[in-house]
């Protein structure tokens, strides 16, 4: 036997031949591996094979068929160096089959689970060995997924992570050693993107489509959370959100959602069923993206007031050929913009407002204020917009705050404002924090969260979710770029609003804030 964590070679046994047995055992067999790949159920083998021989065979690599062995009988697993178990999610099935491949393959093999939910220390306390245990856990689909993540045990031994993340550089894959939690890294950390998207679609913040749309053309994601529940399934989604609750004792980060429920009752799991938040017909979305117009030249006025919220969106409107003002005169104006902090907003708006013809839109930015505290500032609420200050720059799409009363006159001048500068406007309705605030810093609370309880290193974490999940940055990072003092006043601010446990700041976030780091 070869197990060391220097071999090339590795005998490499896989158990269960569904969508990540199969998935697991092609990677191994892509690096050259010797690969043996069982299950129970004949027609789940033969669907495995199938899979198999046409990815090989669409690469040109069919000779590596000669290094996969298929097989009903766990048997055939004995004398592999490391067994991969990717059977149903079921921790007393997955017990009793670790006892049997115990006997099975005896010492040095590793035994590794692929499971996304379960505890690795409890399948590997159906051991003799669980030293020999650990977590080895690939992303859907797993010969295209970069990232898998190693997860140590409370008995696991340094020797089994050595080996098992060796066998994943093998198999061309960046492993990331995290401790044995619930969700591990990514599924842990990702819980909000998926949970705040729903609360605002609860509370009728946004439709979902103009959600995925900030999500995606504002945050640079490659899918908004709706989208992708309905790639999961909401099925499988509403579980492993249950799963994370549950298995923390009702943390209320993780509480799941009733909306969420409710489609899953109704039968609408996502693409598989045809229908989930969005429609699908042979497979295709039944929704457009509206177009992100092109950058128009303009002339005309903007007030600008304290850009120390983000100072570049000044440099955009220059770009687009406005002239930048800090005082009213008789200057035909476009627009005012307020993007300061929470204090002095209102001292700002007072200023402003005398005199100010009731076509001009006043933009203010309302990440960490609420629109109706803004509006104290000024005496005509009528023309306020609140807007995301906090990604207006990098965005193709920018977050605009409706209310109520406001005029078709005021809502069509902001719209051009910002399609002049080729962005897209995509109106909410009031709500703490906005959207795309809302969702980044409870990410990255999460992950400070994760990185605090010793789950993994800040690289790691952000690592992990830059290759398992696809974020266009590491959530932590994304903090940093921000800055952690604007990423805890939007957190400050959702806890002052909800009174709820759930958006309170991680100590480790808040430090950062303090020190400026
Ligand atoms: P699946 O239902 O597609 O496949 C499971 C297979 O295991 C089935 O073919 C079944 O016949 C077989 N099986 C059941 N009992 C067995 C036994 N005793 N011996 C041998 N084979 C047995 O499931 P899946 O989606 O591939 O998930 C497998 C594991 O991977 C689960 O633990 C899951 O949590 C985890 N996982 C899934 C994903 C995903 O996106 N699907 C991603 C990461 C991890």
């Amino acid at each position: 036997m070869t197990v060391a964590a220097d071999s090339e070679h590795t005998r490499i046994g896989v158990l269960g031949a569904g969508t990540m047995g199969a998935g697991i055992a092609l990677a191994a067999l892509y690096a050259g591996q010797e690969v043996t790949l069982t299950d129970v159920a004949p027609e789940a083998l033969q669907r495995g094979r199938e899979y198999i021989e046409a990815h090989l065979g669409r690469k040109g690599r069919t000779d590596a068929l000669r290094q996969l062995q298929l097989s009903n009988d766990l048997h055939a697993l004995a004398g592999c160096d490391v067994v991969i178990e990717a059977i149903n999610e079921d921790l007393e099935l997955k017990r009793s089959v670790f006892a049997e491949l115990d006997r099975l393959c005896p010492p040095p093999a590793i035994l590794a689970s692929n499971t996304s939910t379960l505890s690795i220390t409890a399948i590997a306390a159906a051991t003799q060995a669980p030293g020999r245990v650990a977590g080895m856990h690939f992303f859907n689909p797993a010969p295209v997924m970069r990232l898998v993540e190693v997860a140590r045990g409370a008995a696991t031994a340094q020797a089994t992570l050595d080996v098992l993340t060796r066998l994943a550089e093998l198999m061309g894959k960046t492993p990331v050693v995290t401790l044995d939690t619930p969700g591990f890294i990514v599924n842990r950390v990702a819980r909000p993107f998926y949970g705040e998207g729903l609360r605002l679609l609860a509370e009728q913040v946004a439709s979902h489509e103009a959600i995925d749309l900030l999500v995606t053309l504002g945050g640079g994601f490659p899918m908004g959370p709706f989208e992708l529940m309905d790639l999961i399934g909401l099925d499988v989604n509403l579980q492993a959100a249950e799963s994370m609750y549950d298995s923390s004792y009702g943390e209320p980060r993780y509480r799941p959602q009733a909306i969420q429920r409710r489609y899953v009752e109704r039968g609408r799991l996502g693409r598989k069923t045809g229908a989930g938040f969005y429609e699908y017909v042979d497979g295709e979305r039944q929704w457009t993206a509206p177009e992100v117009p092109d950058r128009s030249q303009q002339s005309g006025f903007v007030l600008i007031s304290d850009g120390s919220w983000g100072p570049e969106v000044g440099r955009l409107l220059v770009q687009a050929g406005y002239t930048l003002s800090e005082t009213h005169g008789d200057l035909p104006l476009a627009a005012v913009i307020v993007n300061g902090r929470e204090e002095g907003i209102r001292d700002v708006l007072r200023r402003y407002d005398r005199g100010l013809a009731p076509d001009i839109p006043i933009l203010c930015q309302t990440v960490d204020i609420a629109l109706s505290e803004v509006e104290q500032g000024t005496q005509h609420p009528q023309r306020l917009i609140g807007f995301d200050g906090l990604f207006f720059a990098a965005g193709r799409a920018v977050t605009l705050v409706t209310r109520p009363d406001l005029t078709d006159t005021i809502r069509q001048a902001a719209e051009t404002l910002i399609r002049s500068l080729g962005k897209l406007p995509v109106w909410v309705s009031e709500s703490p924090g906005l959207v795309l605030p809302r969702i980044v810093s409870c990410l990255a609370n999460e992950a400070a969260f994760a990185v605090a309880e010793g789950v993994a290193a800040p690289e790691a974490v952000d690592l992990a979710m830059k290759l398992g999940a696809n974020y266009p940055q590491g959530p932590l990072e994304w903090a940093a770029n921000l800055t952690h003092g604007k990423v805890v006043a939007v957190l400050d601010h959702l806890a002052n609003e909800y009174g709820e446990e759930r958006y309170r700041v991680a100590p480790w976030l808040r430090n950062r804030a303090r020190r400026g780091q």
